[in-house]
């Protein structure tokens, strides 16, 4: 059998991905707009999970996190002092393949990381630009924000002032981010408009090590993407070389993943010392002994489309049943957009339907459920198998009389009956993560 990176070609994710409601070609009736997509009733399911399970794993789990929603367009002055309006003065080309961007002005004619082609030079910062109000002069021109970062970096001063946090703590925050990309493609790999999931981990580096304190980000993150289905034997840790390293970086962690097009980055964790805070002039005042100093940082950054797109590919499995070929997604409990569908045996007899209904308006309390009275239930079931739904429940004559009803498992596709008195305590021990 073919191995799993094999199996699933991006084409055929797109088109599973269209097909069962997880992502749309964006404005599709008007054409589309290329390299933007949307997220149809599924796939929002999963994206919202991806940031659930994210900010419960290292928001409210963690007494040493607090969460941010900054804005999306910030002032100006935010990006003159992060660096990134700096850009726009020197023309840049991008790499095509290794998408690396280099000053037009110090490079031959191939990329010298990979040997691809280059871009035509353009002077770029990647920022995306708009004007606020009814003037479109230089005084209203700004931006859209290209990380959730500086937003944080910006409201270090309001955290510690209204939650009195001390040393090492960090800032979460997911939101949309915009980046004018040369190269946008890949499905919703590379876009121009997408989300990040991000940490500033503050600390005085006096007093933590920070080499200890990166590992330990590393493995609370492979931990997680376990947690949340991401394939490990997929993915890799790129340790970038010191010489190739950003200038105030001293430390940077690539996690790659294999993606049908290649091994990429998934997300990037990186000690950036104090760059950024200096930046913004911020700096933090010891309560013991009054002493100034700017904190140091670690950031784990993430993509939470490009994350999706690995759960997705991870998920993504084609089983030979008998002379069919089941297609089935194998998200975890705790990602899976729906997490039970309740079937009436038979749609046409109204106690089989009005049980069902009633068990499905009960379960829905606690969980995403569907309820689906469509077709013969092998075909309500494949329907299900390919948009991940881990249990079925099935409402017959039985449950009528003995008062239980069959729960089928999506990955081992047995059934067993469970009596609907107990339903709510089964799914709460399958699903309490
Ligand atoms: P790349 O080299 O792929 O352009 P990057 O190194 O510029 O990524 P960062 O600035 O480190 O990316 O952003 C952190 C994370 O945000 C990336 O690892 C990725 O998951 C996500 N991300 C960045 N740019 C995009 C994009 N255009 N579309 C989707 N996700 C993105």
């Amino acid at each position: 059998m073919a191995n799993k990176k094999d199996q699933a070609t991006l084409e055929k994710i797109v088109s599973l991905c269209k097909r069962r409601g997880f992502v749309y070609p964006s404005s599709e009736i008007y054409g589309g707009l290329a390299n933007s997509w949307d997220y149809g009733p599924y796939g929002v399911e999963l994206k919202n999970n991806i940031k659930q399970y994210f900010w419960k794993t290292f928001v409210q789990k963690r007494e040493d996190i607090v969460g941010l929603d900054a804005a999306i367009i910030m002032n100006p002055k935010t990006w003159e002092a992060s660096g990134h309006l700096k850009e726009f003065k020197d023309p840049l080309v991008e790499c095509k393949k290794c998408h690396k961007r280099y000053r037009a002005d110090d490079i031959g004619k191939d990329c010298p990381e990979c040997k691809g082609e280059l871009t035509e030079p353009r002077p770029f910062s990647g920022l995306m630009k708009t004007f606020l109000g009814s003037t479109e002069d230089k005084s209203a021109e700004t931006y859209f924000r290209p990380e959730t970062a500086q937003g944080i970096f910006v409201n270090f001063k309001n955290i510690l002032d209204t939650t009195r946090r001390k040393l090492p703590f960090g800032v979460a925050q997911i939101g949309k981010a915009f980046r004018n990309e040369i190269t946008p493609g890949n499905f919703i790999f590379r876009t121009r408009e997408f989300e990040q999931m991000e940490i500033e981990y503050f600390f005085n580096p006096e007093k933590t090590n920070w080499e200890e304190k990166f590992d330990g980000w590393l493995e609370d993150f492979k931990k997680w993407m376990d947690e949340i289905g991401v394939d490990s034997k997929r993915l890799f840790f790129h340790n970038i070389k010191k010489e190739e390293l950003a200038h105030y970086s001293k430390k940077t962690v690539d996690t790659e993943f294999d993606f049908p097009f290649g091994r990429k980055e998934l997300f990037g964790l990186a000690y950036r010392t104090d760059f950024d805070l200096k930046n913004h002039n911020l700096k933090f005042r010891d309560p013991e002994t009054q002493e100034e100093f700017i904190p140091h940082v670690i950031e784990p950054s993430l993509g939470v489309d490009r994350m999706a797109l690995a759960v997705i590919l991870s998920a993504f499995n084609e089983e030979k049943v008998g002379e069919e070929t089941r297609l089935v997604m194998k998200f975890k409990n705790n990602l899976a957009p729906v997490k039970v569908a309740i079937f009436p045996l038979l749609r046409n007899r109204p106690e089989l339907v009005n049980k069902a209904r009633e068990l499905y308006l009960e379960l829905a309390k606690n969980y995403m459920c569907e309820f689906d009275d469509n077709g013969n239930i092998g075909k309500r079931y494949r329907r299900q198998d390919e948009i991940g739904t881990p249990y079925c429940l099935t409402v017959d004559f039985d449950s009528l009389e003995k008062g239980d009803a069959t729960v089928r498992d999506r990955d081992t596709m047995e059934q067993t009956r469970v009596k609907i008195k107990d339903l709510n305590n089964f799914f709460r021990d399958k699903f309490s993560a």
